[in-house]
């Protein structure tokens, strides 16, 4: 870094001479001479920017050799992985953000395989005639939910949406006021139903609504009854909901559906894998409604898509609805919802081969040893900037599925050396070091410490490996 005066922007060579420098010959090579030629032109009005505005920074170098090479940077980091894979240390396991379950190999496998070839994704081999999407998730679906008929469209966003648009367009469903829930990312019921065109009835109050609520509000104007699960919270103390035992029979009586919104509807009981109760599709439809909708990348632990399984007049009813077409999924959600589909045939290995189940059931015996084996080289690599200590946390399942339970996890908590009360600053660099390695390490940040959450990291070596190569120290005195 020198400290002359900056160079004045007269001196910046012209796009042209840059691209004709025969260090960037390689690149073009590479990658062709529009897009470096493009590359260069960014650069170099950057370079003019920070020439003219010299900030608190050292002044940028205009020289050919440090051109080159923040072209060489530029093309580099477009061409970088988009989205990039990254360590989810956050603790909460179902990321929305972070893009939910992971893919056993028996996906990744099925959606490469379709991807690349032609498929019988919508032709039925044996009658050489037209087939269904569908077909392939379907049957598995209905055994694993024990409904009539089932259909997928791209979340279950889009699940919801399709249900209320066909079977209640300009008519009412009839919610309870402790169920008008909002879904982070701009999904709240209330909105859904305008869009969707139908109107909402809302009945009870916020922490109780009784099973008369429900018969007051059913009139001709009727079309549906909603439950929906309460996934991202809980109401607590004086509260009454009505169970859907009850409500079924209630919907019956007068003729009209029940659909139950699970979100993160599950197709096992999961209190066998050591995880909290959460209602099954199979439990809802066995308790009385005609429609179950849920996720298909949260605790079902597969690819983004939106289940819709129940009574088969209804599903062959929303396969109708033009919107359907404009919701289905592609061919590499159909193939990876198959292959993790037909892993629930045996519930026994369900937790072994299923990434999203076997992360949610790790225990914390064997994330205390995997704790004990990374805190001596971090703590070595960290030295000079920060202390770091295996302490118990609580992960989170994520995407809304139980919020209240969290899991017993463990944690390298990592707190910057130095005064406390002016530790802020050095707690978000570190935070930010871990975020700019080539694998972004994403932790969470808790009084005034930032906690690895280790519940899902399982690639041990690569953690380490990239450990290796970095220096924190510079990262963080920048
Ligand atoms: C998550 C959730 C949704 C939205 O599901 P996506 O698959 O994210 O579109 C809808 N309803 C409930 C109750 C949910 O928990």
């Amino acid at each position: 870094m020198s400290k002359s005066a900056p160079a004045p922007q007269a001196a910046l060579p012209s796009v042209n001479r840059v691209v004709e420098l025969p260090a960037l010959r390689p690149l073009i090579d590479a990658h062709g001479r529009a897009f470096v030629t493009d590359t260069v032109r960014a650069v170099l009005a950057e370079l003019r920017h920070e020439l003219a505005a010299p900030g608190d920074n050292a002044p940028p170098d205009p020289s050919d050799t440090a051109i080159v090479a923040r072209v060489g940077a530029a093309l580099a980091a477009s061409l970088n992985a988009a989205p990039r894979p990254l360590f989810n240390l956050t603790g909460t396991v179902l990321h929305t953000n972070l893009g939910r379950a992971p893919l056993p190999p028996e996906a990744l496998a099925a959606v490469a395989a379709v991807a690349a070839a032609p498929s019988d994704l919508e032709f039925d081999l044996a009658s050489g005639q037209r087939g269904e999407r569908d077909d392939h998730v379907a049957g598995w679906l209905c055994r694993l939910t024990g409904a009539e008929a089932a259909t997928v469209v791209n979340n279950n966003a889009a699940a919801v949406m399709l249900v209320l648009n066909s079977l209640a367009l300009r008519k009412e469903v009839v919610v309870s006021r402790g169920e008008l829930i909002e879904i982070g990312g701009a999904f709240r019921l209330p909105d859904i139903m305008a869009r969707a065109g139908c109107k909402l009835r809302e009945v009870g109050t916020t922490n109780r609504t009784h099973l008369g609520d429900y018969a007051a509000a059913l009139g001709p104007r009727s079309a549906l009854l909603l439950k929906v699960h309460t996934s991202n919270y809980e109401v607590r103390g004086f509260t009454a909901a009505v169970d859907i035992g009850a409500l079924a029979a209630l919907a019956r009586a007068h003729d009209l559906p029940l659909a139950v919104d699970l979100g993160s509807g599950t197709l096992v009981d999961l209190t066998r894998y050591g995880l909290p109760h959460e209602p099954t599709a199979a439990e809802v439809l066995a308790g009385g409604a005609d429609l179950v909708t849920f996720s298909g990348d949260k605790l079902l632990g597969g690819p983004q898509a939106g289940i819709i399984a129940g009574r088969a007049d209804l599903v062959a009813k929303i396969k109708r609805n033009p919107m359907k077409r404009a919701m289905r999924i592609d061919k590499m959600t159909v193939a990876a919802l198959a292959a993790v589909l037909k892993l629930y045939r045996d519930p026994a290995r369900l937790a072994a081969r299923l990434p999203a189940l076997r992360l949610l059931s790790r225990s914390t015996d064997e994330l205390q040893a995997l704790a004990e084996r990374l805190a001596p080289p971090l703590a070595r690599r960290l030295a000079d900037v920060a202390t770091v200590e295996v302490a118990a946390c609580e992960s989170q399942i994520g995407s809304g599925a139980l919020p209240i339970d969290t899991l017993p996890s463990v944690a390298l908590t990592i707190r910057p050396l130095g005064p406390k009360r002016r530790a802020g600053g050095p707690l978000r660099r570190i935070a930010a070091a871990f975020r700019a390695l080539p694998t972004p390490v994403i932790g969470r940040v808790q009084e005034g410490a930032l906690l690895l959450d280790l519940r899902c990291l399982e690639d041990e070596a690569a953690f380490l490996a990239q450990l290796e190569q970095w220096d924190i120290g510079q990262e963080t005195n920048r």
